[in-house]
This record gives C-alpha cells, structure tokens and sequence, in this order.
C-alpha cells in the first residue's frame, strides 16, 4: 500500500514535470505579473502561498511520525534542511509580500497542493518508509557534500533574491522596475536559477529518486518562467541590460 502510493506518487510528479514544461512555453503562469482572468476565482497571494506549500510541511512530517524504522542521524537531518525550506517557503515568504491586490487562481493552488502531496509523500517515504538505511557514513560521501553545498548554495540565492525583488516590490508600489544588483546583474530571475540548483542539490545529496523526481519537476516549473521573465524584461523596459541572459550567466 505505502509502496504502490510511493509509485503513484513518483509517475505523478515526472507526469506533472513533461506537462508543466510543455505546457508553460506556450502560456504564463497566471499569477503575479501574469495575472489575468479567465483562469475561475482567485485568493489574496499570501493566503494562497501559504495553504498551497503546506502540505510539503506536514505530510513529510506525517511520513516521519508513522516512520517503520529508528530514526536515524542522516533521515533526521535530511528532513531538517527540508524544513528549513518549506518553513521559510510556507511561513515567512508570505509575510514579506506586500499585502497588495494580487490575487491567486484557486485552480493553481489546487493543482501546487496536490504536487506537494506528492511530493512530501515521495521524499518522506524515501526518507522514512522505504527501509532505506541512510549509514552515518553518508556525511562523509562526496555526493551528500557536494549536493549539501548545491542546496544552499541554491537556497541562499533564492532567499536573498526573494528579499531583493520584495525590496523592490516595496519601493516602487505597483510599478515594475529593473532588478539591479548581486546575481541580478547577470541573469533576469536568480530566485528561480537558485531554487533549481537547490533541489539539483537535494536530488545529489538524497541520491534518490523522490530527490530527482523533485529536481525534475522544478526545472520543468520554473526554466520556461524565467524565459518568459527574462523575454518580458526586455519588451517592457528598452534600457534592459543587453548582458543580462535568463536563467545562466553568460549563457544564452
Ligand atoms: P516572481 O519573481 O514572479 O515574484 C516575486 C515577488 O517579487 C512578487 O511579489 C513580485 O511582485 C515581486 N517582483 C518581481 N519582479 C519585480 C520587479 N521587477 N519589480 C518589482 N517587484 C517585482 O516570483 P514567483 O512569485 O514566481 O516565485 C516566488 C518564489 O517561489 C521564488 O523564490 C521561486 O523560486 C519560488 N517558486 C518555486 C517553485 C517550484 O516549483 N519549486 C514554483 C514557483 C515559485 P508581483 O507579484 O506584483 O509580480
């Protein structure tokens, strides 16, 4: 039963990832910059942040608790780093927004929900379900320290770029502007470029296939919305920076 929801769980987030990353060449996200109608009713944005990322909170947590095995030292430790994540992601992102009149299609958030079902149900089985014994010695493997560097490495690009585009957000009321400064410098979206190389990191340092899969997904979600940042950038503001590329420096 644990098993065959593992499998479902796995074919759903790779499914999701080959329809996501078609689909979002050819239509924009509808939320932020790209909100629009037609998409049924809406939420506030941070009500919506919030109830969508949460179940990446509790269902690994709920994976831990009914866990068939002692807890070990790397399970515990993977869990917290992913929590670190998902605490900041779920409870503190949300609050940095403005209250401003963004609004959320609920139908995004339905379909963000059921994704991070599956996805902390992937991992939290990987981690605690699947009789997996992560030995002591992984600290020391090559792969968890290199991908343990990649992941917050990733997370911290991601959160300072998130405080910078808030700053941003900020100052200049509901208005756009051109991100200056830092990685911004170099590429249009390094909040995106920094999440997909934290959970490239997560796929390494996990050496699972919940960790790829989530990889996976992420890159899927978010390389054709950087494009698309980076591409609305240069039509709304003719003084772009020519040097700028989307989603790798120099690249592109
Ligand atoms: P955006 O870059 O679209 O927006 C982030 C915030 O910054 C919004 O409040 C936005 O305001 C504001 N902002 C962005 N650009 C400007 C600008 N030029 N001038 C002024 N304000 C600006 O990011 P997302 O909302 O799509 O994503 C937020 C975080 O969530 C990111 O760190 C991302 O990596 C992560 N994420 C992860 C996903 C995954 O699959 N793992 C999926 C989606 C997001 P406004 O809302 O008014 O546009």
């Amino acid at each position: 039963m644990l098993e065959q929801a593992y499998s479902l769980s796995l074919t759903a987030i790779f499914g999701f990832a080959a329809v996501v990353f078609v689909l979002l060449f050819f239509v924009s996200a509808p939320y932020s910059r790209y909100q629009r109608g037609g998409w049924g009713p809406t939420v506030a944005a941070r009500t919506a942040w919030i109830v969508m990322e949460s179940p990446a909170v509790f269902v690994i947590a709920l994976c831990g608790l009914y866990r068939n095995h002692s807890l070990g030292s790397v399970p515990l430790f993977l869990f917290l780093i992913w929590q670190i994540h998902y605490m900041y992601r779920t409870f503190v992102f949300p609050f940095m927004m403005s209250s401003g009149s963004k609004r959320f299609p609920v139908l995004l958030i339905l379909f963000a929900m059921v994704f991070n079902t599956a996805n902390g149900y992937a991992n939290g089985y990987n981690l605690f379900l699947s009789g997996r014994l992560y030995e002591t010695g992984w600290f020391l493997d090559i792969r968890f320290l290199a991908g343990l560097a990649a992941f917050f490495i990733g997370f911290i690009v991601h959160v300072r770029s998130d405080t910078a585009l808030r700053r941003l957000r900020r100052s200049s009321g509901d208005d756009y502007q051109i991100p200056r400064g830092g990685l911004f410098e170099y590429i249009s979206a390094p909040n995106y470029s920094g999440e997909m190389f934290q959970w490239l990191g997560w796929a390494l340092l996990t050496w699972s296939l919940a960790g790829l899969a989530f990889a996976v997904f992420t890159i899927a979600n978010l390389l054709p919305r950087a494009v698309h940042h980076h591409r609305w950038y240069r039509e709304h503001f003719s003084d772009y920076p020519q040097r700028r590329r989307a989603v790798i420096p120099f690249l592109g």
